[in-house]
């Protein structure tokens, strides 16, 4: 860049100089040449025929009084008849141009190299008499040709371009300074991030760039901080899903190993073994539900199988149907609520089993004596029962997997805190929305809203 601009301010002054010098030199050439043409003008009128005779010696003298220029008189056709400087004569003068001019117009005027090239010689004619004939007067003087000017004009041409290399070199100096210096600036502010400001309005449009880019590298970075919150927040919940699955499936290995010993021990009696052998069997069973369950869990993700109407009145009526004994046994009412021709659009298995986890568990939940409202329109399916409710605290709990507000009531019902995560699972797949009401000792409501409005 600082060369760049030591080059081009170099060309340009180098060039301006050389114009301007070869300008001024012509015109002072100009001017030196119309000076002498008024000198040899006056020179010219000073002639008298009474004062110098129309010869080579009338010549001489009229010369002399001019102070040295050359004096030539010419008769009326323009035939040298006096001559001052006698070596010079020729003999016919009528072809030269101020001689041709002055016969013509009464004065004429010519500017011709000489023999050197450093001089030349200007010429001035004009008309005269001399007894009573016509004659012309020519004077003439060297003066500096145009060559010779120029020539003189080197030396301090080149000593101007010596003063315009420094000049330049001070300015391109000065010049990077004063406009390198705040690109500069401004690109080291950028580089440390932030926004960035110009009080030059030239610069506006940099500053603007960079602090886009700024922006946009900054939401970049923002971007992967949140991707790598997620992978840990991933990698915690996975390690969480394996702590739960292990101590989910310690409790019923423990107790069938425990078993298992003592029988092979042969401590037990009769009566004990048979009980013995049915803690295991029930206890084996446990642990392929829950296998079941975490397959069945993570399957929902997986599946890429496509969703279709699914006719959901039908579906909750008959899950209503295989519930019912269940809810018989804990002297549960089951209240339907349920709207005809409700179709949904998703998989008769995933609803079943949420249609089955919601009404089971406002079952489970609730009192001797309790009721459980299935309610479903084309909005929302609402399962609502009048059981032990939910506690504020575990309200947004709920839904996570392996949940359970008692343990020991899950180990009871069997429930191993998946069928809320499953339930929320089903409906994200679909878009739809699940949440919880509850009151705690009163009653819970689930509701599933469709999204539809
Ligand atoms: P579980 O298999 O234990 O029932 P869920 O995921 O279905 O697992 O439920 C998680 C927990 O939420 C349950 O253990 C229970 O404590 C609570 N819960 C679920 N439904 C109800 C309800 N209708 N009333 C009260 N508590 C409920």
């Amino acid at each position: 860049m600082r060369k760049r601009i030591l080059l081009i301010s170099l060309l340009v002054t180098t060039l301006a100089i050389i114009v301007y010098s070869l300008v001024s030199t012509q015109l002072y050439y100009k001017l030196t040449e119309n000076e002498k043409r008024d000198a040899l003008e006056v020179y010219a009128s000073m002639f008298s025929e009474d004062e110098y005779t129309f010869d080579d010696a009338g010549a001489e003298e009229f010369s002399r009084a001019l102070g040295g220029a050359r004096v030539t008189f010419l008769d009326g056709e323009g035939n040298v008849v006096g001559e001052s400087e006698a070596d010079r004569i020729e003999e016919d003068h009528s072809d030269r141009a101020e001689i041709r001019d002055a016969m013509q117009y009464g004065s004429g005027y010519a500017v011709r190299s000489s023999d050197t090239l450093s001089r030349d010689m200007m010429y001035y004619c004009v008309a005269a008499e001399a007894d009573g004939q016509r004659v012309y007067v020519r004077v003439a003087e060297f003066m500096i040709s145009s060559w010779a000017m120029y020539a003189q004009l080197l030396p301090s041409l080149i000593s101007y371009l010596i003063i315009d290399v420094l000049g330049c070199f001070v300015f391109t100096f000065i010049a990077t300074y004063f406009i390198l210096r705040p690109v500069e600036d401004l690109t080291r502010e950028a580089a440390g991030g932030g926004t960035v400001k110009t009080k030059y309005s030239e610069l506006s449009t940099i500053a603007d760039i960079l602090n886009e880019r700024n922006r946009n590298i900054e939401w970049k970075m923002n971007e992967i901080e949140e991707e790598r919150k997620l992978v840990v927040r991933a990698q915690d919940s996975k390690n969480e899903f394996i702590a739960n699955i292990t101590h989910e499936m310690n409790t019923p290995l423990t107790s069938i190993k425990g078993y298992a010993e003592l029988l092979s021990s042969g401590m037990l009696d009769a009566e004990q073994s048979k009980q013995a052998y049915k803690t295991i069997a029930s206890q084996s069973e446990r642990l392929s539900n829950l296998i079941a369950c975490i397959i069945n869990y993570n399957e929902i993700d997986d599946d890429a199988l496509p969703a279709y109407d699914v006719d959901l009145t039908k579906l909750a009526r008959e899950m209503l149907a295989v519930v019912q004994p269940e809810a018989e046994k804990r002297r549960v009412t089951i209240i339907d609520k349920i709207d005809d021709n409700v179709i949904v659009k998703s998989r008769h298995e995933l609803m079943t089993q949420l249609l089955g986890n919601l009404i089971r568990n406002a079952i489970r939940y609730n009192k001797e004596g309790g009721t459980v409202t299935v309610e479903l329109n084309y909005k929302r399916l609402v399962v609502s029962d009048t059981g032990i409710g939910i506690a504020p605290e575990n309200m947004d709990k709920v839904f996570s997997r392996f949940f359970t507000v008692d343990k020991s009531h899950s180990g009871k019902n069997g429930g191993f805190g998946l069928g809320l995560a499953v339930c929320r699972k089903i409906c994200r797949r679909s878009g739809w929305r699940i949440s919880v009401q509850s009151e705690l000792g009163k009653g819970s409501t689930f509701t599933v809203d469709f999204g539809l409005r």
